[in-house]
């Protein structure tokens, strides 16, 4: 009798022509999350079951598969060679802690001789001998017993069903560059679109001295905790410092927050293009912030070219958002009080219906093309899986 893990993956994605694609890249992205694990992984009609790994890390390795999207649920298992005696010495392990339990059976098997509901009520049988206090509950059991015959020879036994991620393999979409801040919503935004099979990359404006190492630092973490779902994160650190000062010296204080965001996205786009990226993501919601109102939006898009911003959580109200970061663990780090460069020159009354040509107006009195150079060349390149 050995430890295994079934892992499901839906069918959704495994229909049409490309199921091979995705197929390849869930098993590559669950080797990847599991490289620090010796085991093995093998398929079987339609699920993975992971064995040979070191019973110890059992709970380990299950965690980090329930992260890999894709994936839909988990089930800790035994296994048997198909034989009516090793599946009743393996029952006999089972502690079942409630009061009520059904036995199903899935016989792909046909080869084995009994019938699946007549083995279910003698497996029933085999369980109420030992812990004959249980009673059987055929239509709302506290304990599930399942049993599979597979054709491979081997009965896979197991009372456990975790949920999962779910979502698409990362990888089946092109790249996105996620604007990372040190808040609450970009990590949500970023996760959602992974969740979809987009990899990422991320881009972060920082405005040392006026912002500390620490909120770098906050960054960097949040950016580390995504790739645990995401797989490896290349986060590019801009310095934003410079072109803030030189907003604030040249331009009205009420156009600041949507000058700084047409800068942000200009710089994002080159970095997106240098990198092969299809997309840039963003956190914003409608209407959260003065800096998110539709016609805001519109000015910040007018200065992206040909790649589309992707919002995934314009219509979510900020509990929810903050529902999702408590359930991917990034909420603690970012409610963390580091300053984030937008706080930096904050004007009092920062225009909520920006309009083009005023801030093309704005725009003449800096020199943005070698404003853009200089942040870019100085840009510092942390990748997840090196920290
Ligand atoms: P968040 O919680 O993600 O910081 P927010 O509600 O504070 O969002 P804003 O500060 O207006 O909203 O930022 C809107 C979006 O702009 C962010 O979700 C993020 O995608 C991007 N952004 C803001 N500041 C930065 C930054 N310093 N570096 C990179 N992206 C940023
Ligand atoms: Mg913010």
């Amino acid at each position: 009798m050995n430890k295994a893990i079934l892992i499901r993956f839906g069918e959704i994605f495994l229909k049409g022509k490309n199921k091979h694609i995705f197929e390849r890249m869930l098993i590559h992205n669950i080797l990847a999350a599991l490289k620090d694990y010796q085991l093995k992984l093998t398929k079987i009609s339609g699920r993975y079951i992971l064995t040979e790994y070191e019973e110890l890390y059992e709970t380990d390795i299950m965690e980090k598969v329930s992260h890999v999207f894709g994936v839909y649920s988990l089930s800790p298992c035994y296994v048997v060679k198909t034989l009516r005696q090793n599946i009743e010495d393996c029952l006999k392990q089972i502690e079942i802690t409630t009061q009520t339990f059904k036995v199903d059976v899935k016989r792909a098997d046909k080869f084995f001789p009994i019938q699946s509901t007549e083995f279910a009520a003698l497996m029933g049988g085999v369980i109420l001998d030992k812990k004959p206090s249980l009673k059987v509950n055929l239509t709302k059991p506290e304990t599930c017993v399942y049993i599979e015959i597979r054709e491979d020879g081997n009965t896979y036994i197991y009372s456990t069903i975790v949920k999962c991620v779910g979502g698409m393999p990362v990888g089946s979409s092109g790249g996105g560059l996620l604007l990372l801040s040190g808040g609450i919503d970009s990590p949500v935004a970023g996760y959602l679109m992974s969740k979809r099979g987009m990899p990422l990359q991320a881009i972060h404006f920082h405005s040392f001295p006026y912002t500390s190492e620490l909120a770098k630092d906050k960054v960097i973490s949040l950016a580390k905790i995504i790739s645990e779902y995401t797989g490896n994160i290349k986060l590019h650190i801009v310095p934003f410092t410079k072109i803030q000062e030189e907003i604030h010296k040249h331009c009205k204080p009420e156009y600041m927050i949507t000058l700084m965001r047409r800068i942000m996205m200009r710089i994002a786009e080159r970095i997106a293009k240098q990198n092969d990226l299809k997309a840039i993501i963003t956190g914003e919601s409608l209407a959260q912030v003065a800096s998110q109102t539709i016609e805001s939006m519109t000015v910040t898009n007018a200065v992206i070219a040909d790649l589309p911003v992707l919002r995934p959580l314009i219509a979510m109200d900020k509990e929810d958002i903050i529902e999702i970061s408590k359930k991917i663990n990034t909420y603690e780090t970012s409610i963390l009080p580091y300053e984030d460069c937008c706080t930096v020159f904050l004007p009092e009354h920062p225009i909520i219906k920006p309009k083009l040509e005023k801030v093309l107006k704005e725009e003449e009195r800096l020199n943005i093309e070698e404003l853009i150079a200089d942040a870019i060349s100085k840009i510092e390149v942390v990748n997840t899986d090196e920290i």
